[in-house]
């Protein structure tokens, strides 16, 4: 039984995806539009569903990469971020204005603990490449700490931070250093959090002068993968890197703003308070906003004398900010995220028992990925066939991502409207896609 979707037609009369294709070979960078072996002309988005040229449309899956949160072009972010543009676009944060005011001061009264002053940055790479500056500068030391495969931007440290795919462009950074993945699916440790905490430190033994900056880390790696960090790793390293003096950073860029479900923020899962708190994709719907949140006392280190940035903070974005925090909380979108999420991930799991494919479901809420192996002992990464169920599921009417450091993973961040429906119809054609390979 094929699934089935339906076409909604819309008018569209643009250029067709044929003709941009070969437009973008000459103006854009290769990546652009090579997702699947027949560009993808996206046109209009509603909700939880994308359009393309042909007003064919598609669950939306991958939210564009974890980021439109509350579903495309919510009506609620729109109507914000055009009023707001009416009113007053621009000021920089050199002056006020209500919308940088009243974001900050919502998002504070999101955070846990001491964590209350919220500085604006423009993408996920900014926020975090501002907290290791501020690390730096708070604790005096250099040295930096992050996992294998982790992903925290591409920008001069972040490149440094992210292991998996900067160093293969020769940008490698003084000062920081990759500790082993607490991967439970292929790290060598298994499930065990301690054991993966101990590299941390040898990695302060042997590599630094014994204090470091900080440690920075996913509370579920996203792009690496989707990988759930090893239970108890992160509160075993927070006192490893207290002990060395350094500030514990949480990257929220993915795992924010509810999309695992069970809380607003990934770290909370694990129990600890981080010192600097980074955010980026889903806060601003689309709107390109990233945000840093951290102790007044570590903020001190930062006056704007130092860090300046034209656009962070720009109205437009804070109001797109702020009205995302009002739709999760009226639209219930973190429990939502909860709910349809855990329902998705038992039906996927079950989709394991069929498929010998599937090597390994996991992830949170929202925030799902699927391994995909072409040998269950072996766990050999089935890099094509990955490829291949992305472009089949798409042909029929889904849209998913891949990530992993071997490209092996199907990766689900759909808006946290996703429904039960939703989820079922996703899974039948993922279903029907892994039948017939
Ligand atoms: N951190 C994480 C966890 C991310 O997933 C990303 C983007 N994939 C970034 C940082 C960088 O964000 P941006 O692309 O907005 O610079």
């Amino acid at each position: 039984k094929i699934p089935h979707f339906s076409h909604t037609p819309a008018p569209y009369n643009g250029p067709l995806a044929s003709d941009l294709s070969k437009r973008r070979k000459q103006y854009l960078p290769t990546i652009v539009g090579t997702y699947y072996t027949h560009p993808l002309n996206l046109v209009e988005g509603k909700m939880q569903y994308v359009y393309d040229e042909n007003g064919r449309r598609y669950l939306d899956a991958f939210g564009g990469i974890a980021t439109v949160l509350c579903g495309h072009c919510h009506p609620d972010v729109v109507e914000a971020i055009v009023n707001q543009t009416r009113l007053l676009q621009h000021t920089t944060v050199l002056y006020l204005n209500h919308a940088v005011v009243d974001f900050a001061e919502a998002l504070a009264a999101k955070m846990p603990g001491e964590l209350k002053v919220v500085f604006f940055t423009n993408s996920g790479t900014e926020a975090n490449e501002l907290a290791l500056m501020m690390a730096r500068l708070y604790t005096g030391y250099h040295d930096v700490i992050s996992i294998r495969n982790g992903y925290h931007g591409n920008a001069t440290s972040t490149m440094g931070t992210t292991a998996q795919f900067f160093h293969k462009f020769n940008v490698v950074q003084t000062g920081i250093h990759h500790v082993l993945n607490p991967d439970p699916y292929r790290g060598v440790f298994g499930l065990d959090g301690a054991k993966y905490a101990n590299d941390v430190q040898d990695i302060i033994n042997y590599g630094t002068c014994g204090h470091v900056a900080g440690f920075v880390a996913e509370a579920i790696q996203g792009v690496g993968g989707v990988i759930e960090l090893a239970p108890g790793y992160l509160p075993a390293v927070y006192s490893i890197i207290k002990k060395a003096g350094g500030l514990f950073i949480a990257d929220e860029v993915q795992s924010g703003f509810g999309r695992t479900g069970s809380h607003f923020w990934g770290f909370e899962a694990h129990g600890i308070i981080p010192d600097i708190v980074t955010m980026a994709k889903g806060i601003g719907n689309g709107a390109p906003i990233g945000a840093v949140v951290t102790t007044r006392e570590i903020a001190k280190v930062l006056k704007y004398a130092y860090y300046f940035s034209t656009f962070g903070g720009n109205p437009v974005c804070t109001a797109a900010g702020l009205a995302v925090l009002n739709v999760i909380e009226k639209d219930e979108l973190q429990q939502n995220a909860h709910v349809v999420g855990s329902y998705l991930k038992d039906r996927l799991n079950s989709l394991k028992e069929k498929h010998e494919i599937i090597g390994d479901v996991r992830g949170r809420g929202m925030l799902l990925g699927v391994e995909l192996v072409k040998d269950r002992k072996l766990k050999i990464p089935a890099k094509d066939e990955n490829l291949h169920i992305l472009e089949q599921m798409k042909d029929m009417g889904v849209l998913v991502g891949k990530g992993g450091f071997y490209g092996n993973v199907l990766r689900i961040t759909p808006p946290l409207c996703f429904t039960k429906e939703d989820a079922d119809f996703l899974v039948e054609v993922m279903d029907y896609t892994m039948s017939k390979m």
